[in-house]
């Protein structure tokens, strides 16, 4: 495992193109759960995925009333970057890093200080808010201030349509320009960094074979077996926080 560990290091260092895509696994150690592991929220407790899917949240306002109070409690709002986080930006830093695409919708990546633009969200973000009628875009927090003040299932401002996360829940259609940004610079990368996801989610599960037959080298960092570790030039099961920070390195010195 160290003499992986520093192979993999050896390849980021003389890289010039890391595209890193990760999943749950890289924000459980902030204490946000996985909704699809052995432990995760909906293996827990099915019901919960009922507030995921569109189709119920549209038609039933008594989802909607739970969804907005499970947003109001949800873990990622106390949640603070770990060090598998910070080890990102120091990739960023060290000028390595040419896309970040993520699963996840907890914006830690961004709270860690990686760029904005740099970040590919193919499930959306939990931290803006949006009008599934007009596309009205806001702050979650300035719309849980209403549910706070009493509102269980606050309209749209603009136009009285229904507001929801701005994620892609169950049965809503990704989005097709955010997808194919996320194969094209899977494409262009010469390392393809999967970190703590199970790789069964597609399409952008696709970006990994998708960077193996553009060239690059890939590496998949995941507690589990995932269905590329086949084609993966290195697999390292571990814990997330404590061997990404020794495989991206810090920031070189300045000249
Ligand atoms: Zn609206």
């Amino acid at each position: 495992m160290k003499d992986l560990i520093a192979d993999v290091r050896g390849w980021i260092d003389s890289a010039q193109r890391v595209v890193v895509l990760t999943g749950a696994g890289i924000s459980t150690d902030s204490g946000i759960p996985d909704f699809r592991g052995p432990q995760g929220v909906w293996t827990r407790n099915p019901k919960a995925e009922k507030l995921s899917d569109i189709r119920y949240y549209m038609t039933d306002p008594e989802v909607r009333r739970l969804s907005w109070q499970s947003r109001l409690e949800h873990t990622a709002w106390s949640a603070k970057p770990n060090s598998g986080h910070h080890a990102l930006v120091t990739l960023e830093r060290r000028g390595k890093l040419h896309a970040l695409i993520t699963q996840n919708i907890d914006e830690l990546h961004q709270v860690a200080g990686n760029s904005p633009e740099r970040v590919i969200e193919v499930h959306g973000t939990m931290r803006k808010a949006i009008c599934m009628s007009c596309g009205w875009l806001g702050p979650m927090q300035q719309t849980l201030d209403r549910v706070r003040a009493g509102e269980e299932d606050p309209p749209c401002r603009e136009c009285g349509g229904i507001l929801k996360s701005a994620t892609i829940s169950f049965g809503q259609a990704l989005v097709p320009e955010v997808i194919e940004r996320a194969m094209r610079v899977a494409g262009e990368s010469d390392v393809l960094l999967a970190i703590g996801s199970s790789l069964q989610v597609y399409p952008v599960a696709g970006a990994v074979p998708a960077a193996k037959s553009a060239g690059a080298r890939v590496v998949i960092l995941n507690a589990q077996e995932t269905p590329f570790d086949d084609i993966a030039d290195a697999v390292l099961q571990g814990s997330i926080s404590e061997i990404l920070p020794q495989i991206c390195g810090t920031v070189a010195p300045a000249n």
